[in-house]
């Protein structure tokens, strides 16, 4: 008969290092099954090959002052943050082979004259009403989607924006110059409720962070805190529901299958590989579908990375983000927080249907292509190819994709996604109000904890 007080944990990502952490606290003891040989999933910084102990974060990069679940923990980790200030005064994006200010009047050429005196993030902030946003604010992630939050749902964002009166020449800016051109596959394909709930969570945003000498930090500090480590390259491939709780069945990098007892299972695998688990009894049917369906919205994202000379913020380059004239693609410069450095890493960030289609390239000829762009956009910049690094979100085995992304109705389904079924419990970022973030999988995971302790001892 399992322990009573043990629970399994599926994921070592920061949505299952902060639940076992959460159980941990109320005298639980966990067994962490991770299917990689490194811990921390998303939160993945990078500092090899760089010199002079550069590093870039592969995963999750900006913390915001929104995000008061993720700020709780780092303060309990006593974790020191950074600020990076600089991706919301200066953010550019280069149209027509100029640099503009996000914030500067649209001088595109593509814009009717009555146009040209709005900033592309004004047009955003003149279509979503700051009033609206205040009651879809995700306080909690209690799921209660009502009609008018269904209705926003079934939307995309392209489609609220047109509701709201926006010209098609417009929506083709906010598509392509704005921050909602990072999310998803474009805002014609992005659940309009998903934006407008990211919207009313940053509303009061003054600033953002990463966790001091990498976020990698925050996944070292929890798993400092944990009383076992999780057992890495021991995927979770089955379970079994027993009349006494749950057997969990991994595979051990040695091909050996192990059985693993607990109460309960919390389960954070993305969509992706959950629905490659075999759970016995069958999931209910609907949660099957779901998961199937959901696990098919995932972000396509593909990184490379160069060391490179800081010459460039003399160029048109000055922002830690900046948005190019290429198809889904911006440029990240990790170092950008720092005044005085005589190197720096910039990336070639793609995502959606571009970073699919990279997908199929080897790492090398990635390195190959962000060096070419790199040379285009920034010309003399000569990208250090001997320092070139690639990511590929989709290559990523136990993850196939970069982070769920909702599509127009997907939002309705998270009731489902994210219900109990007897005693395996889930969370994630998928299983949250606030998909892709770090807030998101901590929120998922405190959700998750309360309700099955609440469960456990009622
Ligand atoms: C490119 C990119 C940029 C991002 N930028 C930001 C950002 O700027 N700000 C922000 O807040 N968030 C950002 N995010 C999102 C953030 O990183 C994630 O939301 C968060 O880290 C997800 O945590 P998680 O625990 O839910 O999932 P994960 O970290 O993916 O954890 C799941 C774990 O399950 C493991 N696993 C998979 N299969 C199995 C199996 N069969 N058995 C056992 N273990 C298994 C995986 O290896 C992984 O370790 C970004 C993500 C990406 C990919």
């Amino acid at each position: 008969m399992p322990d009573s007080n043990h629970i399994i944990i599926a994921g070592a990502g920061l949505a299952g290092l902060t639940a076992a952490y959460d159980l941990q606290q109320q005298g639980f003891t966990t067994t962490i099954l991770e299917a990689s040989d490194s811990i921390g999933g998303r939160v993945k910084t990078i500092r090899q090959p760089f010199d002079n102990g550069l590093y870039a974060e592969a995963g999750a990069m900006a913390i915001t002052s929104a995000d008061t679940a993720l700020l709780g923990l780092l303060k309990k980790l006593d974790l020191n943050l950074i600020s990076l200030k600089q991706r919301i005064d200066n953010a550019r994006y280069r149209a027509a082979n100029q640099w503009h200010d996000i914030n500067e009047p649209c001088s595109a050429r593509i814009l009717p004259d009555n146009l040209k005196q709005c900033s592309v993030s004004g047009l955003l902030r003149h279509y979503i009403d700051a009033a609206r946003l205040e009651h879809l604010k995700p306080d909690t992630n209690c799921f209660n989607l009502n009609d008018e939050l269904l209705a926003l749902d079934e939307l995309s964002l392209a489609d609220f924006l047109r509701r709201e009166g926006a010209s098609e020449c417009e929506i083709y800016l906010i598509a392509n110059f704005s921050s909602a051109a990072l999310l998803g596959d474009g805002i014609e394909h992005l659940s309009a409720l998903q934006y407008l709930m990211r919207c009313g969570h940053k509303r009061d945003v003054d600033n953002f962070f990463a966790v001091e000498n990498g976020n990698d930090n925050i996944i070292t500090c929890l798993l400092q805190q944990l009383d076992s480590a999780p057992l890495t390259e021991t995927p979770l491939i089955k379970v079994t529901q027993t009349k006494d709780g749950i057997c969990a069945q991994a595979k051990t990098a040695e091909g050996e299958i192990i059985e693993i007892e607990g109460a309960a299972l919390l389960c954070t695998l993305p969509l992706p590989v959950l629905k490659q688990v075999e759970f016995t009894p069958e999931l209910n049917s609907d949660k099957s579908a779901v998961i199937a369906e959901l696990a098919d919205s995932y972000t396509s994202v593909s990184r490379v990375y160069f060391q490179c000379s800081p010459a460039h913020r003399q160029q048109g380059l000055k922002s830690a983000q900046s948005v190019i004239d290429r198809p889904s693609m911006i440029i990240e410069d990790h170092t950008n927080h720092l005044s005085d450095i005589s190197m720096d890493v910039l990336e070639i960030h793609t995502i959606g249907d571009p970073a699919r289609a990279v997908a199929n390239m080897t790492l090398d000829e990635q390195v190959e292509k962000g060096s070419l762009i790199l040379e285009e956009i920034l010309p003399g910049i000569t990208a250090d190819k001997k320092t070139g690094i690639a990511v590929c979100w989709d290559k990523q085995p136990f993850h196939h994709g970069a982070y769920l992304s909702f599509r127009p109705g997907g939002m309705k389904h998270l009731p489902v996604l994210a219900r109990p079924e007897n005693n395996i419990y889930f969370a994630g970022e998928h299983v949250s109000m606030l998909p892709g973030s770090l807030e998101g999988a901590v929120r998922s995971a405190n959700e998750a904890v309360s309700r099955l302790i609440a469960d456990i001892t009622s």
